[in-house]
């Protein structure tokens, strides 16, 4: 590593995350780092430490789970085994919109609480809490996985991924800290038109990431564009992708067109990593010390390849417990240990939210997920949304209302200016409502479908 590269990681990192209050993400990571290579029964049993400390958390100071568990009849030490888990009640996304303030411990100190919420892209938009103690976590959790595919910190870095039209500009402090830091180049997959994605190539070779993250969709629509162009590609020496199901097929045309191995990986905005690729890419492993992962089939778990919806329990957020929460996307369990030595279990067959980019007017196209995350998500009233795209010009929003009022008119100016702002004036907008949106059979669900995107470059 170069000795700048070194200066940044030993010396000014560790400075900045002290100054800001932050310096226990190195604490997580050095963890992390370790008990990635526990023997099995060692992990297994850390896992249990945690899971029982955060049930027993959320019984004793939690009003949601007081609740839940008096309703089955269940105190947290009836929970021995993962079988016993599955009589805890699985928490869905419309549990945690509707009861958001009672599952906040309320002796949580409101100044250590995080807030969020989730993309619209996977069915139905969420906000939660976090705390002080889970960012770091989270953060040191994504550093170890991002290391996994040969990042590390001091290093540039760059990402295809959708950036906001309306970013702030930086203040004085983050200018000062990005002529310290390697600025991360951010190339926006909200809008890739032909232009702008032979400047992208440029702005890599001149930029000279070791690794690239993008969404799964855009990179290989990305690939398929250069390849297509015959122009001379950037190689970084590691990719990962990430947010969309990558399909064997787009891999094998990223990994070709960029001459490098794709880490792929699956996380989501409530908990960050829950899993990736090491360098073995044999299934990925699941960040473990800090998610009880379970693959169910309706009310048992799955056996080894067998498909099976994950249900996700974080067991480091103890200002707001997240136990048993559907995450809407499956997968099946890798048998055997994997040659990297890590202990972390392993899932593959991952399926998920499904996005097309969509076509705006002057023939720019326009991530499925950076729609979901910029125009859907700001509206957490409009419930569930598809958008679906058959002729050039055009647009259709399907909503599912359920019991609720269709969009009012004031959520119809917004929906129209936004779709404007990413797609282009001029764009026709048709609105379909219907009870409920559903998964499709094998689990995914489908947030954008465009017939025409699929054309261009075939
Ligand atoms: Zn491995």
């Amino acid at each position: 590593m170069p000795v700048y590269q070194q200066f940044v990681k030993q010396i000014l990192n560790p400075l900045d995350l002290w100054r800001s209050g932050d310096y226990a993400e190195i604490r997580y990571l050095k963890e992390f780092e370790r008990t990635q290579f526990l023997p099995p029964d060692e992990l297994r049993e850390l896992v249990w430490q945690r899971l029982h400390h955060i049930i027993d958390t959320a019984y004793r100071r939690i009003p949601y789970y007081k609740s839940v568990f008096d309703r089955a009849g269940l105190v947290p030490s009836d929970i021995k085994t993962d079988t016993d888990m599955l009589s805890v009640q699985i928490l869905e996304k419309r549990d945690v919109q509707a009861n958001l303030q009672t599952m906040l411990d309320p002796e949580f100190p409101k100044n250590r609480l995080i807030f969020d919420k989730t993309g619209g892209s996977t069915g139905t938009p969420v906000n939660y809490y976090y705390s002080i103690e889970r960012k770091w976590a989270r953060q040191a959790a994504m550093l170890r996985h991002d290391r996994w595919a040969g990042y590390d910190v001091g290093q540039r870095f760059a990402s295809l991924w959708g950036a906001a039209r309306d970013m702030p500009a930086p203040s004085w402090k983050q200018k000062i800290k990005s002529l310290i830091f390697p600025k991360t180049l951010q190339l926006n997959s909200i809008r890739m038109t032909p232009e702008l994605m032979l400047e992208f190539n440029k702005q890599l070779k001149r930029y000279r990431p070791p690794v690239i993250l993008a969404y799964a969709n855009a990179l290989a629509l990305f690939a398929a564009f250069l390849k297509q162009q015959g122009v001379s590609v950037y190689r970084p020496k590691g990719i990962i992708t990430s947010a969309e199901v990558l399909t064997p097929e787009d891999r094998k045309l990223i990994e070709e067109t960029f001459g490098a191995p794709v880490f792929n990986r699956l996380g989501c905005r409530e908990f960050s990593v829950i899993a990736s690729e090491c360098e073995h890419h044999n299934g990925m492993h699941l960040m473990a010390e800090g998610l009880y992962i379970e693959l169910i089939r309706g009310s048992r778990l799955a056996e080894t390849d067998e498909t099976g919806e994950i249900i996700v329990t974080d067991l480091l957020n103890e200002a707001m417990p997240m136990i048993r929460y559907r995450l809407g996307d499956t997968a099946s369990w890798v048998a055997g240990t994997c040659s990297c030595g890590r202990s972390l279990p392993r899932i593959n067959n991952v399926a998920g939210r499904v996005t097309d980019f969509i076509v705006g007017m002057d023939n720019r196209l326009c991530s499925g997920v950076a729609l979901a995350t910029f125009i859907v998500s700001k509206r957490p009233s409009f419930g569930q949304i598809q958008i679906i795209q058959e002729e050039y010009g055009k647009i259709l929003y399907r909503v599912g209302c359920g019991q609720n009022k269709p969009l009012q008119q004031h959520d119809l100016e917004f929906l129209r200016e936004q779709t404007e702002l990413y797609l282009g004036k001029g764009i026709t907008i048709d609105y379909e409502y219907v009870d409920s949106i559903p998964h499709e059979a094998s689990g995914k669900f489908i947030f954008s479908k465009s017939t025409v995107a699929r054309k261009i470059f075939q």
